[in-house]
């Protein structure tokens, strides 16, 4: 059985949960155990007794240890992988992708955590100097989704532990394996006890006491949009510091002077690759008159030869779905999408894997001959279901594109520079592709987006730091 680590010690809880393998439903990865909510309690009061030292910890400390957790990350890549495609069903290429993002990410904040800096500035009354400093927040509380088990606690704990903090990481119910991972990993690394603490449980018993005790200085949360609200209610209720990185429906302009290669393969990855379970993956394709129909043709073809199977089979293009809840949201969506008129291509439920193994499986689904006033192309699906939206010009383009309550990621594949240039500038998104998948960023710049979709400053790359540190201005008369 897997534990939590509270305080520095691995400790049980009062129950467990079995992490299944979607690929396989039969295969139990494991049995996790479930902290309930004096649990929860405990490991912000271990995390609270160790902010006051980790928070004077020197630079080369923090260095060292993250960058240690770094290497054991990537050394062990292959096996994390399998591990995370195993619980989660992304492809065994994509799940060890995955990883080798998160080690890089360790790598980055290592260095991160050598860099911090400050300013200082000549003050207006004369004889008086100023500084301005940064300094940490005190005890997060990190609370992540399911679809990418390793990097987003990665890209929450790392910049938190660089900047001082200490953390109660509170991952999602699905995913322990790879957290409990990490966890283990920190841990060996040499992080004092209490600087970092794992609580795998439900959301609304150990969530919520993040939520809810004072001693949580600051929350940073990635999910669903309704549980982004509670947050943010919980948070402003009590002056907690926050940051929401929540939906998506992104769109993808293809324009008649696309490379039709070039749109297809975008659209293909943003659209199915992680099974459609990315909140940066393109779910609305937004295509002008003069190549809709070539492209339409181009993508079935594609879709056609895609391969659904074990998420850790080589040669599988497409994994299962995570569960029997998100499949049920899938196929009422199918449903919705054929009752408001669209045309569906694929979207078949596979019952059995090749090889008989019962799992989550589901094929790509492209609806054709959509609306923008459809629920289809409005509300955030969360599977391999794509949508494509007919458009008479660029213009008309770009206002479907911007017409969503979220504005996370936004692609746009074209030859000309005059079109790119104004889709970046005008595009209502966190996140501008040019000739590039909606999915599929760069660990060392700003993740994010605007609208519905995020709250708060950005997270990754030097941004980070303006969540997990707060200034202090000093001012000194010599
Ligand atoms: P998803 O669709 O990704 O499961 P959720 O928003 O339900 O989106 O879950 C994201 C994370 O938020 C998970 O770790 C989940 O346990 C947690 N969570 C869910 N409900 C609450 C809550 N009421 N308070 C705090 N955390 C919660």
């Amino acid at each position: 059985m897997f534990k939590n680590l509270i305080g520095g010690e691995w400790v049980e809880g009062p129950r467990t949960t079995r992490n299944i393998n979607p690929s396989d439903t039969r295969d139990v990865v494991g049995e996790y155990a479930q902290a309930d909510a004096a649990q929860a309690r405990q490991a912000v009061a271990a995390a609270q007794q160790a902010f006051g030292a980790w928070s004077l910890s020197t630079p080369q400390q923090r260095f060292d240890i993250l960058d240690a957790a770094g290497t054991e990350i990537l050394a062990r890549r292959a096996a994390l992988g399998d591990l995370l495609a195993r619980e989660e069903g992304k492809t065994l290429p994509e799940a060890i992708g995955e990883v080798v993002r998160a080690g890089n990410i360790f790598k980055f904040f290592a260095g991160e955590a050598l860099r911090t800096g400050g300013e200082v500035l000549p003050s207006v009354r004369p004889g008086v100097g100023v500084e301005v400093t940064r300094e940490p927040v005190g005890v997060v509380g990190l609370i992540t989704p399911w679809n990418f088990p390793i990097a987003i606690p990665a890209w929450k704990i790392a910049p938190a532990l660089a900047c001082g903090n200490t953390v109660v990481f509170k991952p999602a119910e699905l995913v322990p394996g790879s957290a409990w991972a990490l966890a283990d990993i920190l841990q060996r690394a040499g992080l004092p006890a209490g600087v970092f603490n794992l609580v795998m449980g439900r959301g609304v018993e150990v969530g919520q006491v993040l939520l809810d005790d004072p001693r949580v200085a600051a929350i940073s949360f990635t999910g669903s949009v309704a549980t982004g609200q509670r947050i943010a209610a919980a948070c402003v209720a009590r002056m907690a510091k926050f940051q929401l990185e929540m939906g998506g429906k992104n769109p993808m302009v293809v324009l008649d002077d696309a490379d039709l290669d070039i749109a297809v393969a975008a659209a293909l990855n943003s659209g199915f690759s992680s099974t459609g379970q990315r909140c940066t993956a393109s779910s609305r394709l937004i295509v002008t008159d003069g190549i809709h129909d070539r492209f339409v043709a181009a993508m079935a073809e594609r879709i056609a030869s895609l391969k659904v199977d074990d998420a850790r089979k080589a040669g599988t293009d497409i994994g299962p779905v995570v569960d029997q809840s998100q499949l049920e949201q899938d196929l009422e969506y199918l449903d919705i999408g054929r009752a408001e008129g669209a045309r569906l291509l694929g979207g078949e439920r596979i019952e059995h894997n090749a090889d008989g193994a019962p799992g989550f499986y589901l094929r790509p689904a492209l609806f054709t001959e959509t609306t923008a006033a459809m629920r289809i192309n409005r509300e955030e699906i969360f599977g391999p279901v794509v949508s494509v939206m007919r458009a008479k010009n660029y213009d008309e383009a770009l206002a479907l594109a911007n017409d969503s309550p979220f504005g996370l990621s936004a692609g746009i594949a074209t030859s000309s520079l005059k079109h790119a240039t104004h889709f970046k500038r005008h595009m209502q998104a966190g996140m501008v592709m040019v000739n590039l998948p909606t999915a599929g960023v760069d660990f060392h710049v700003p993740f994010g987006g605007r609208k519905g979709s995020s709250y708060g400053p950005r997270e990754q790359g030097r941004y980070a730091a303006e969540f997990y540190t707060t200034v202090k201005t000093a001012y000194t008369q010599a």
